[in-house]
């Protein structure tokens, strides 16, 4: 297990690499969110990082997520959690009450769970999650996210059926191919329904992310090392 200094030492340097390729390509490093995605790492590997006075984490499961969180947040209130993990509809309801942002929304069904659950939490007075469309760019069949063709309808219908608010894209490309024209092309869906958000770069490519205009990056083993088990 790597230990609080190596972690914030790697978050440190995790920083400094977002902030040089931001102005390699002349973006201002504010404009980048750094997602520190925490999945399979225990309070032990995450305290470093916010006591570093970092507020932004990913998580991949609704119930990991349920059992760690809770006590982190009464001690660090304004935490901002993303799920980027597949959600199950009958999950919705806690994702709902547990994160401030859900990027992997992907289907109809999940989206009609997701409306009556944000209609449910604002009736409540309870904060709600912004939204994120998944977009699976290389079509692969063992990913979550809409097809890119389907993109543009999909986005509607969660707006004009659904009442939902989308404010931006996600997606994680084929692991086989290089990343940037899957970058490109997601950015390019962003652009033309006027979506602000794009969540896109992981450890292995978020450079290339950040020039192709991401607005968050996720990442992970760079901060907290190699994961035993995703
Ligand atoms: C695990 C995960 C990450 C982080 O991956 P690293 O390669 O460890 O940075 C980012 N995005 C998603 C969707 C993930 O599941």
């Amino acid at each position: 297990m790597t230990d609080g200094a190596e972690i914030a030492s790697r978050f440190e340097q995790t920083r400094e690499r977002i902030a040089r390729a931001a102005h390699d390509c002349g973006r201002n490093p504010g404009s980048i969110a750094l997602v520190a995605v925490s999945k399979t790492f225990g309070a032990d590997a995450i305290l470093p990082v916010l006591e570093a006075g970092h507020r932004v984490f990913g998580e991949n499961y609704v119930q990991e997520t349920a059992a760690k969180w809770p006590a982190l947040r009464e001690r660090f209130s304004d935490v901002e959690l993303h799920l980027i993990g597949p959600l199950q509809s009958n999950k919705a309801r806690d994702a709902v009450a547990l994160f401030d942002v859900i990027e992997t929304l992907d289907r109809l069904s999940l989206a009609k769970a997701l409306s009556k659950e944000i209609a449910r939490a604002k009736n409540e007075g309870r904060r709600v999650p912004k939204l994120l469309v998944q977009v699976n760019t290389g079509e692969e069949a063992q990913k979550g996210g809409v097809a890119p063709a389907d993109a543009d309808a999909f986005i509607a219908a969660c707006r004009d059926e659904w009442g939902l608010a989308i404010e931006g894209l996600m997606s994680i490309p084929p692991l086989d191919e290089p990343p940037s024209p899957h970058f490109a092309f997601l950015a390019e869906i962003a652009k033309r329904n006027h979506l602000p958000l794009l969540s896109m770069g992981m450890t292995a490519d978020f450079e290339a992310a950040i020039q192709l205009g991401a607005t968050h990056v996720r990442i992970g083993s760079a901060i907290f090392g190699t994961r035993r088990s995703d």
